[in-house]
């Protein structure tokens, strides 16, 4: 059994660490990495060698029976492949539609660690969960560099300073790691979500739920938030404006899966911000939460700074893949019987996760 680590082609993260990869190797699998796949996280091909994996051109890492990146290969890589080959990356289905039928004519097998479902068992497998953690942190530590103020109350000889209010819009796996690490920094935090297990998970982390009456339930949609009505959108927003008027930082992390991020901060909002204040805006990618964010930008109106990134876990390239590396491992294992790799038809995480089955046995 061998297994593939090319380089990613874009980022600087890495989809095994050497750490990590010694899991598999006590598995007993054969690792094989891209040279330099770990440099941009600090990882060297000498600390692989270290850890017992073997360093190689992309060529034969590209021929080994599983190949795992966190970013999908592109197609024209693809199309090189051996047909029995195993893929596992973050395919995205729910936005790249047609992904599955492209790798169905390719005749290759793969599994989508975007898809495992939302469970305590799926937990460790979770890179969903483990990048939103990263991005909802690093949020926030952009947001206090940005923002020209503290976010702790200061007493001092020279004055005091009030704390900075912060408010989160969206209170899942990102917004809440941004409440902790705002709370932790001292800020006076609120936040609002449409689902509504999420009252009770902000204000046990300290902050104040901000409550819209009239949400449409969410309990079938296996965790994720569900489309909400015109009339309660309109509703939010009011809401938000007020919020959001008086926020010295606002972060937005509101996604609805498969479909465009709903807009919570329109121009006349942002227009209603303190000067000097910061919003950063994670659903970028997805159409972004703030009507004027532009993905993959910073830019500056009326005063207001706003950071489009829904990339931000790649800028802490080093934890970032650490925490991949233990979530594809804590995969891989499920594929792993009697030391060969092989589909258990029963298991409801590889079910959920494979969006080819070409070559798959079990
Ligand atoms: P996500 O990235 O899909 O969305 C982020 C947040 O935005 C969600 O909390 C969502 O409810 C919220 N949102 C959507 N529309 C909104 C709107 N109009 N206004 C305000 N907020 C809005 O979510 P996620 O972080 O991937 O988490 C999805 C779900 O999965 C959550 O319920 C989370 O608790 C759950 N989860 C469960 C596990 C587990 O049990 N293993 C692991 C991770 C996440």
């Amino acid at each position: 059994m061998r297994i593939g680590i090319p380089k990613e082609l874009t980022g600087h993260r890495v989809a095994l660490t050497p750490a990590v990869a010694q899991k598999l190797i006590e598995q007993g699998a054969t690792v094989l990495i891209e040279s330099k796949a770990g440099a941009q996280a600090h990882f060297s091909d000498a600390d692989y060698e270290a850890a017992g994996v073997q360093v190689a051109d992309r060529a034969t890492v590209l021929g080994a029976d599983l190949v795992a990146t966190i970013d999908p290969l592109p197609d024209a890589e693809l199309a090189q492949l051996r047909k029995d080959i195993i893929l596992i990356s973050q395919f995205r289905p729910y936005e790249d539609t047609a992904v599955a039928e492209r790798l169905r004519e390719l005749g290759l097998s793969a599994y989508s660690l975007d898809m495992i479902p939302r469970t305590s068992r799926a937990q460790s497998m979770d890179v969903l969960s483990s990048m939103a953690g990263v991005a909802g942190y690093r949020a926030v530590l952009t947001a206090a560099h940005l923002l020209p103020r503290f976010f702790p109350m200061l007493i001092t000889a020279a004055g005091s300073i009030r704390p900075a209010k912060v408010l989160i819009l969206g209170a899942g796996v990102a917004g809440l790691q941004a409440i902790a690490t705002a709370k932790r920094l001292g800020a006076q935090v609120e936040a609002s979500d449409v689902r509504q297990a999420a009252k009770e998970e902000v204000e046990s982390l300290g902050a104040r739920f901000v409550e819209v009456e009239g949400a449409r339930d969410d309990a079938d949609a296996g965790g994720y938030a569900v489309q909400q009505s015109e009339d309660f959108l309109r509703r939010q927003r009011e809401e938000v404006q007020i919020r959001a008027g008086k926020a010295d930082v606002v972060i937005t992390t509101a996604q609805v899966r498969g479909r465009k991020a709903p807009v919570l901060l329109d121009a006349e909002t942002v227009g209603h911000m303190p000067a000097g204040s910061v919003i950063i805006d994670l659903a970028s990618s997805s159409g972004g939460n703030c009507a004027l964010t532009q993905d993959k930008k910073t830019i500056q109106v009326n005063g207001v700074t706003i950071v489009g990134n829904s990339a931000l876990a790649d800028t802490m390239p080093q934890d970032a893949s650490t925490l991949f590396a233990n979530n594809l491992v804590n995969f891989v294992k499920l594929l792993i019987q009697d030391g060969k790799l092989a589909h258990n038809p029963e298991d409801d995480i590889l079910v959920a996760s494979l969006i080819t089955a070409v070559g798959v046995s079990g």
